[in-house]
């Protein structure tokens, strides 16, 4: 595509379906206002770009310039960004149109777009189902067909695990590969943008317009990223897989969701590759660890949303008042207990025994994720031990939402890379999906192994516009 007739065309195909699936509250951006800066980027794109004329949608906690960046929250209600993401700016460099923002779990906090201020999103597969979080607005565009591509971003799996339940290909790049400048802070340590896309290779495509070095992120890798794309088609022959035991037999996990890890396992085996199992015995603490860590830096993160700078602000006689007031009306019900959870975790007495426990057992993780790179180039793992989960199932039962991150929250430990990939339905025709593991800076072997992948389970499910649910 390189005529602004066909960009101008696409801009309008895509509002058009959002539109068309309203209900799944995917898309927070209203309509009039997303058709028109729509038709303002379709004309004005840089016509010679990779991307040209592609309707992007991305998350609410990325900032942009076109719309307005909530998070998800009260507290930034109507909050425009004086500045955008250096990620969408690279996407938009690339010719791509950001085609409105996405629902998410409020600041990225929960595994099924159930906390948003801003209403709950919905599965498009099963109206009576989550599409995932915390970028499940992201997730449920691409899956129904809406756009092409949506940005996201993960904490703890917000990209791999709404991929999952939706039937789409998210990743997560290493930490430090795509900028975090413009990404709304929720674990500073831990925030990582990503990609959604139907194919690997559009996955791949859109990664390779948005990473790379940023002066503007001081943890952003200096390095040139080396090119993933053109490396797509090498297949797995040869290449060692291992499947890491204690994510596969995590408890709860879905009978369907395990034999789905077995077939990409034979998939790989008929491809070439030499797979065997490899236990990774820390992972099972991930989930302990990621929940002292996350919650003590959004803790500290969210100490500057007081009623001053941004957003909401709730009047009162005096400045202490007028902080708490605001905070109290502005923040949802996770966002508070992560904060008092962070706030009690940093405390003076506490500090080493929560934190500086967590982050020893983060070192262990990393330790015991590089022996098995040793023996291995990638693993394999399903990324969520269950499909889409009902509305309401887990929303007062924080552990249990928890617990749908078990398998994808060591990789944002560890800073490594890792990608989800649709396998296959379940009994009830909902997506599953498996994730494939790298080590830090592994893209190229990583995103080849999920092709292989993608070319053997040729998933194709797909809600049609009018039959979404
Ligand atoms: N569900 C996890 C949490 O609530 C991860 C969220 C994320 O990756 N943004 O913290």
């Amino acid at each position: 595509m390189s005529d602004p007739s066909d960009a101008l065309a696409s801009a309008k195909a895509a509002a058009d379906r959002i539109v068309k699936l309203k209900r799944l509250n995917a898309c927070l951006t209203p309509i009039k206002e997303l058709r028109k800066s729509l038709a303002v980027q379709a004309s004005t794109a840089h016509p010679s770009g990779v991307l040209y004329g592609m309707p992007v949608a991305v998350k609410d906690n990325i900032c942009t310039l076109e719309y307005t960046t909530s998070c998800g929250s009260k507290i930034l209600e109507g909050y425009r960004s004086p500045y955008e993401a250096t990620a969408v700016a690279k996407l938009k460099a690339a010719g791509a149109l950001i085609a409105g923002k996405t629902n998410c779990d409020e600041f990225g906090m929960g595994s099924s777009t159930e906390h948003s201020a801003y209403g709950r999103s919905f599965h498009p597969f099963d109206k009576t189902r989550v599409p995932g979080g915390s970028s499940g607005g992201s997730a449920a565009l691409v899956a129904s067909g809406a756009v092409p591509a949506a940005l996201g971003s993960e904490t703890g799996g917000s990209v791999r695990q709404p991929a999952s339940l939706c039937g789409v290909v998210g990743i997560k790049p290493t930490y430090g590969r795509v900028s975090r400048y413009g990404i709304v802070a929720y674990a500073s340590s831990l925030d990582q943008a990503g990609p959604f896309a139907t194919t690997v290779a559009d996955t791949a495509l859109l990664l390779e317009a948005m990473w790379g070095h940023d002066p503007c992120d001081s943890t952003s890798i200096p390095s040139e990223p080396e090119p993933v794309l053109a490396r797509l088609e090498e297949g797995v022959a040869g290449l060692r897989v291992g499947v890491v035991e204690e994510l596969t037999d995590v408890e709860g996990i879905q009978p369907a969701v395990r034999a789905a890890v077995d077939s990409a396992r034979n998939l790989f085996e008929k491809a070439g590759a030499e797979v065997d199992t490899v236990s990774v015995p820390s992972v099972e603490y991930g989930l302990s660890a990621y929940y002292i860590i996350a919650p003590a830096e959004a803790s500290s993160n969210l100490a500057r949303y007081d009623g001053v700078r941004y957003g909401l602000r709730a009047p009162a006689a005096e400045v202490a008042t007028m902080n708490a007031l605001t905070r109290e009306a502005g923040f949802g019900a996770e966002v508070k207990r992560r904060i008092m959870l962070g706030t009690y975790a940093l405390s003076a007495g506490y500090y080493d025994a929560y934190y500086g426990q967590a982050q020893r057992v983060r070192t262990l993780i990393i330790r015991d994720f590089s022996r098995a790179y040793e023996r291995f180039d990638v693993l394999l793992a399903p990324t969520s031990p269950t499909t889409a989960f009902e509305l309401g199932a887990k929303t007062s039962d924080p552990l249990a939402m928890y617990l749908s991150d078990v398998c994808t929250i060591p990789t944002n430990l560890t800073g490594a890379t890792a990608i989800s990939v649709p396998a296959g339905l379940d009994a009830a025709g909902l997506p599953i999906g498996v994730q494939v593991l790298a080590p830090a800076l592994g893209e190229a072997v990583l995103l080849r192994a999920a092709r292989s992948l993608e070319a053997g389970f040729a998933f194709t499910a797909r809600p049609t516009l009018g039959e979404a649910a």
